[in-house]
């Protein structure tokens, strides 16, 4: 059976708030501010989180877990991200690679990454190797560089069985004789 490889991109940003944790890749990280969301503003997971959603062509993170849902209201970004996994599970994709960067100007991420990817590679079932995470400063550009937030992009890559995919999402047949 032929396999593919399908690849998704997300993207998020997350203001700072007084008087919350700073939780990046399901790891909380001393600072003098957190970041306000819904849930525990996880920006990093909820970058990853969408760029899985998009390998398989589903709607992103907002829609599944919507900011008007109190149920989920504090929900920790690792549980979102153990459902997305299960999501990818029921449509036979099995995640192949995930990398993500994130921009920050303060804290200083670097000594938190190798938390952070064995954080996300429990999350995903993958090996540390598969799940890489960078930091980068706005080099005092923009919001980011005004340190009013911290944004995050993350790729992923899923394989799945050709066989398997909905007919309407399946790549064309070749062309006979190419
Ligand atoms: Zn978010």
């Amino acid at each position: 059976m032929a396999t593919t490889v399908l690849s998704g991109i997300g993207y998020d940003v997350h203001a700072f708030a007084e008087g919350r944790p700073l939780v990046l890749g399901g790891i909380e990280i001393p600072h003098a501010k957190g970041l306000a969301g819904h849930s525990d503003a996880d920006v990093l997971i909820h970058a990853i989180a969408d760029a899985l959603l998009g390998t398989v062509g589903e709607a992103d993170i907002g829609h599944h877990f919507p900011n008007t849902d109190e149920s989920i209201r504090g929900i920790r970004s690792t549980e979102i991200l153990t459902r997305v996994v299960e999501i990818l599970a029921g449509k036979e994709a099995r995640i192949v690679n995930v990398d993500a960067t994130l921009i920050a100007e303060a804290p200083k991420i670097a000594p938190h990454l190798a938390k952070m990817r064995a954080s996300l590679a429990a999350c995903l079932r993958l090996p540390v190797t598969r799940v890489s995470v960078k930091a980068t400063t706005n080099e005092g550009l923009g919001f980011v560089g005004r340190g009013e937030g911290i944004a995050a992009m993350a790729v992923a890559s899923v394989a799945v069985i050709e066989e398997m995919l909905d007919p309407e999402t399946a790549p064309p047949a070749p062309v006979p004789g190419l």
